[in-house]
């Protein structure tokens, strides 16, 4: 029959046991397994009257609950760890998605360079992303990005460049700030065009930009990425917030300029939208355009995921599939 002593001596025997190099395995079978003594007073409970009950019944829970929290299960002394013929336990760790890590890298370098991170919402009024950017009502240039509209005439941001009326209310020049993102445009996705996709613009603001800095910003940027190998060109092309504006264009990785399928056999690919800032915006945030200069430019995040990771195929970065995107990062 059971009694007080004999089931506390119980954690003290095992205690030594345990001390003495028994391996926490055997020891569970010694104290907690069919032939221990506390299994076999579980199952004598049963037939005590209910007094017994009340007085054993909590203290054999409290002696079972000590026992398997000293003989817990350790890696180092349990048979199962020592079985080396056991598969490996091989745990998965996921990864950043390829698009975050291009943006991540991104946005670090544009900050080692003196750029802000600042965001705003991806809903934007109509007039933050077309009209205060000189893209009017009837501009032709509105057609070019389809938009999706909600039911309050608001519109899912179809650039990033939307921040720039936020960026001069909130900041004082000189000031530098980027933002990454989300834009949405409504058009038929191919290997080289999402709906929704994300973007990186930089706006900044001062006394003394000029064309040079933009080209020394950007520059920067590319050999940071791709290497000081990079070789670049500015072609002349119309953005309505920036006077002039520019494409730039690198020359492609794989051909070195000779033309290949990657570059359309051009030699050049390209890259990043950008300008000087139109004199009409910086007036229209109160501003002398006579003394303040801005320079601007937007970067497509996938299209330099698609450079670095020899992608011919954009909409692989959506399509959720690991086995393609874990080759990636
Ligand atoms: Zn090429």
């Amino acid at each position: 029959m059971m009694d007080n002593n004999s089931l506390n001596n119980l954690i003290i025997s095992a205690k030594s046991d345990l001390e003495a190099g028994q391996s926490t395995y055997d020891l569970r079978i010694k104290y907690l397994g069919k032939n221990s003594e506390i299994f076999k007073s579980f199952k004598l409970l049963p037939s005590l009257s209910s007094d017994e009950k009340k007085e054993f019944g909590p203290l054999l829970n409290s002696i079972k609950a000590n026992l398997e929290l000293l003989l817990q299960e350790d890696v180092k002394t349990s048979k199962i760890s020592q079985d080396y013929t056991a598969p490996l336990k091989v745990h998965k760790h996921g990864h950043s998605h390829p698009t975050d890590y291009t943006m991540a890298l991104m946005i670090n370098i544009f900050s080692k360079l003196g750029f802000k991170v600042f965001e705003t919402p991806e809903i934007e009024d109509e007039n933050d992303n077309f009209s205060f950017l000189r893209v009017a009502k009837d501009h032709p240039a509105r057609d070019m990005q389809d938009t999706f509209w909600t039911t309050d005439e608001k519109v899912l941001r179809t650039q990033t460049t939307a921040f720039q009326r936020r960026a001069l209310e909130q900041f004082k020049p000189p000031f530098a700030v980027i933002q990454a993102g989300k834009v949405f445009r409504a058009e038929s996705e191919d290997a080289t065009h999402l709906s929704e996709l994300n973007m990186l613009d930089g706006f900044a603001i001062g006394t003394d930009l000029n064309f040079t800095h933009l080209k020394g910003v950007l520059y920067n940027f590319l050999r940071q990425l791709f290497g000081n190998d990079v070789k670049v060109r500015f072609r002349p092309s119309f953005f309505p917030f920036v006077e002039p504006g520019a494409e730039m264009d690198m020359m492609c990785l794989k051909c070195k300029g000779s033309g290949c399928k990657a570059c359309g056999n051009s030699g050049w690919l390209e890259i990043i939208g950008c300008g000087i800032t139109h004199p009409e915006i910086i007036e229209s945030a109160g501003l002398d355009p006579n003394i303040y200069h801005g320079i601007a430019f937007g970067i497509g995040v996938e299209r330099i995921a698609m450079r670095m990771f020899e992608m011919d195929d954009i909409r692989e970065l959506v399509k959720n599939n690991p086995e393609f995107l874990e080759q990636l990062t």
